[in-house]
């Protein structure tokens, strides 16, 4: 099969007859009369050989699967083979998204699928339902591998066409479903500002910034930064979609909204290296803790403390003991001031037995 030509771009696309002098012309005038998702699939993939379009999945894997999507169908029936390829190589190891995307191409795309390619995706879905570890994608963001893989497969092997073929300029808000619908968002923990689910913006420019997972990122979430109040970086980064990740704390998955990081390097004046590592309510937890342990030094270097500030240290000692925060040495120290305080009059008992539970259980 050749590389699809101009012919093959052209073919789904009502071109008002225009005289064009030559080549470059004619791509012009394709391009004002087609549909800006295919506009968008013509100048990612036209010309381009299979191989090529093979390393471009490793480093954009929503926006090519988002352009195979849309592109005329003799197109597609060149390019999915480049997908397919990419999601069988060892370059996929934890490319959780590439492996995502193509689920949810089965479903838009089925007829294709079963004209132009039914065997060797039905091979491809066959590696993802066994590969659920090896494409590093918690079952609870992305569903169960093998059951997605089971219903694709029916679908491909269906006799009758149950899925129709994309429809041109479709609107947002299925352009939304498109994206997220593969993804149970019920699990993440939900942000007292944003919520739960990724806020659909329709922007999704190609680019590659390291500060940026691309795995992470969910496809149509970008806002675009103002890139003369981020801090000075090597590399500027030009637009924020929201991301996916785990929190390092309590293992949940959250999204580091777009929202929230615009805030962050622009408000803040954060760095584009400081990471979201911590989901919002752990995040909270962390700040009380820092603030405990804040407070803990302030009193540890103080010279004389009344009684009422060392019961103060006490309930950060213990604050932080329980965060695990505080090595066996303070501990003992903390233990000794409770055992002081026991025989104070003045002593508030029940913030007192409080701090005993936690360090004499
Ligand atoms: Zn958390």
């Amino acid at each position: 099969m050749d590389i699809p030509d101009l012919k093959a771009w052209k073919s789904e696309t009502y071109v008002r007859p225009r005289a064009a002098q030559n080549l470059e012309e004619e791509i012009q005038i394709f391009l004002s009369d087609t549909d800006l998702d295919t506009a968008s699939a013509y100048h990612n993939f036209f010309g381009k050989p299979l191989e090529l379009v093979v390393t471009m999945f490793e480093i954009n894997p929503f926006g090519c699967s988002e352009d195979l999507m849309f592109m005329p169908r003799l197109c597609f029936a060149y390019y999915i083979h480049s997908y397919m390829e990419y999601l069988r190589s060892p370059q996929a190891k934890g490319d959780s998204d590439a492996a995502n995307c193509f689920f949810s191409l089965v479903k838009i795309r089925a007829e294709d699928f079963r004209k132009f390619c039914r065997e060797p995706a039905l091979d491809t879905l066959k590696i993802l339902a066994a590969g659920q570890e090896w494409f590093d994608a918690p079952i609870d963001i992305y569903g169960s591998f093998p059951e997605r893989a089971a219903s694709c497969a029916e679908l491909l092997n269906a006799k009758t066409a149950t899925a129709s073929a994309p429809t041109r300029d479709a609107p947002m808000s299925k352009r939304k479903k498109l994206d997220t619908a593969s993804i149970d968002y019920r699990h993440f923990v939900e942000h007292p500002r944003y919520g739960r689910e990724p806020r659909i913006t329709g922007l999704n420019p190609v680019f590659h910034h390291w500060h940026s997972d691309q795995n992470g990122r969910v496809a149509n979430t970008a806002i675009a930064a103002n890139l003369s109040r981020q801090k000075p970086a090597t590399i500027a980064m030009s637009h924020y979609f929201d991301q996916k990740r785990i929190c390092v704390d309590c293992k949940r998955p959250f999204l580091f909204f777009a929202e929230e990081q615009k805030f962050w390097y622009e408000d803040l004046g954060f760095g584009l290296e400081s990471q979201c590592m911590r989901c919002c309510d752990c995040r909270k937890i962390d700040q009380q803790h820092q603030a405990a342990h804040k407070r803990y030094l302030e009193l540890c270097e103080k010279p004389e403390r009344t009684t009422e500030e060392d019961l103060e240290w006490l309930e950060e000692s213990c604050a932080l003991y329980q965060a695990g925060r505080l090595g066996e040495k303070s501990k003992h120290k903390a233990l000794h001031i409770l055992n002081k305080l026991e025989k104070s009059p003045e002593i508030n008992r029940a913030r007192w037995e409080k701090c005993r539970r936690i360090l004499k259980p």
